[in-house]
């Protein structure tokens, strides 16, 4: 069914509470990279040049004391809102009570407000975790400042929150619209297609540290892909499984028979490393070489080698569909970063695709390789599009109102 979108609904003179994902890495008031924040502009932007007054609320990475306010504070946040807007961004240092309640009064139709960060919410009170347990009192509060709610954080949308799915349920129950924003529709449309509708030759690549955290996309994608690539730390486990000599790589020994089972649904169409960068230590400095498939005992794999992206490369020349979801190696290290590079670049030159990056480590790697800007679609949330991809139904999109 497809959803509401905030261009559905009228936003003129409206109270817009809008939930984003502020989610961004900041150390001692500085904001290292400000992707979130562009991301949600152009919702931001939408609701206030149409005469919506713009109410947004976020989280910033966990509270356990009072302590960490100090550094989770949203003030920094609304500060460089401000300058990437041009235009005033009034924060609020709470997120419940009077000073709020005054501040929103006050707003005039095309203004912007930002709230502390929801997560305040999850120390000092009688119910514990209120924002991340989705204390309904706390979503009915935050619904009832508002006229309309238009949810743009698909970051959260696998977590059940009071700033997500609380304020929906509240703003459904009191007959108020509850809307995507556009960051939300685009997301849900470009890994909604790959899931549910590739144009085929539908390539999915995995990688990364751990097949325990792939193992559901791997699942479900196995018969809509026709090729699973997989490479990073992940594929040694697959090898292993395969009776290939891994020597000191990562290896997941409980997922050994899951790896077998694997392999042996998905038939030919996962396709793994053939040959590896290696090295006897996790490190720069440690000299490296390439080996073939198998893997001397005393050395670890690090990245894919030559033959292998010559064969990834292979699978994804005439592909129309692209997923990447993780690094084919220790990219964050020089030496280790070429296949990495490679399969990014690869990507960025397909003709006539359409190719969507996981969040996480992939989305980081495309940006240092500068192969970004090529990319179709570039997701905002790690866990949220892994679940997407895992074909399950998250919380924070089931919770917006039908059309
Ligand atoms: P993930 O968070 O699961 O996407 O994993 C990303 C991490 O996996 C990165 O920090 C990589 O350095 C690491 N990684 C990828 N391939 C390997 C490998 N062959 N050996 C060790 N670590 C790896």
């Amino acid at each position: 069914m497809a959803k509401l979108i905030v261009s559905d609904v009228d936003v003129k003179d409206k109270k817009v509470l809008m939930r984003v994902d502020f989610n961004v890495p900041i150390k001692g008031g500085v904001i290292g990279n400000d992707n979130r924040i562009v991301a949600a502009i152009p919702t931001i932007k939408y609701v206030s040049e149409n005469g919506g007054k713009v109410i947004l609320l976020s989280h910033l990475g966990r509270i356990k004391s009072d302590d960490d306010k100090k550094e989770l504070t949203l003030a920094p946040v609304a500060k460089k809102l401000s300058e990437l807007m041009g235009k005033e961004v009034v924060f609020v240092p709470e997120n419940e009570g009077k000073e709020l309640e005054s501040a929103i009064d006050a707003m005039k139709d095309g203004d912007i407000l930002l709230m502390e960060n929801t997560r305040f919410q999850d120390i000092d009170n009688d119910f514990g975790k209120r924002e991340s347990k989705n204390d309904p009192k706390l979503g009915e509060y935050w619904a009832s400042l508002g006229d309309v709610f238009v949810n743009d954080a698909f970051g959260t949308a696998h977590r059940a929150h009071a700033s997500n799915v609380g304020i929906s349920t509240a703003m459904k129950a009191a007959n108020k619209p509850v809307a995507a924003g556009y960051l939300m529709e685009k997301e849900i449309k470009f890994l909604g297609d790959a899931v549910d509708n590739p144009v085929h030759p539908f390539v999915t690549i995995l990688g990364g540290a751990k097949v325990s955290d792939k193992i559901g996309v791997i699942e479900n994608l196995i018969p809509k892909s026709d090729h699973i690539i997989i490479g990073g730390g992940m594929a040694y486990t697959f090898l292993a499984a395969q009776g290939h000599k891994i020597g000191k790589s990562l290896f997941e020994e409980d997922k050994l028979d899951l790896a077998k089972e694997l392999l042996q649904k998905a038939g030919d169409k996962i396709v793994l490393p053939v040959d590896h960068v290696i090295a006897k230590e996790f490190s720069n400095d440690a000299d490296f070489e390439v080996s073939g498939i198998d893997i001397p005992d005393d050395y670890m794999g690090l990245d894919i080698g030559p033959k292998s992206i010559e064969l990834f490369v292979s699978k994804l020349n005439d592909a129309k569909t692209v997923v990447w979801n993780g690094p084919m190696g220790a990219f964050e290290m020089s030496n280790f970063a070429k296949g990495t590079l490679e399969i990014g670049k690869t990507l960025g030159k397909l003709q006539g695709a359409t190719t969507i990056i996981g969040g996480g480590d992939s989305a980081a790697a495309a940006q240092d390789l500068g192969v970004a800007d090529q990319i179709t679609h570039i997701s905002t949330g790690g866990g949220a599009s892994l679940e997407y991809l895992e074909g399950k139904v998250l919380p924070g999109i089931d919770s917006i109102s039908d059309k």
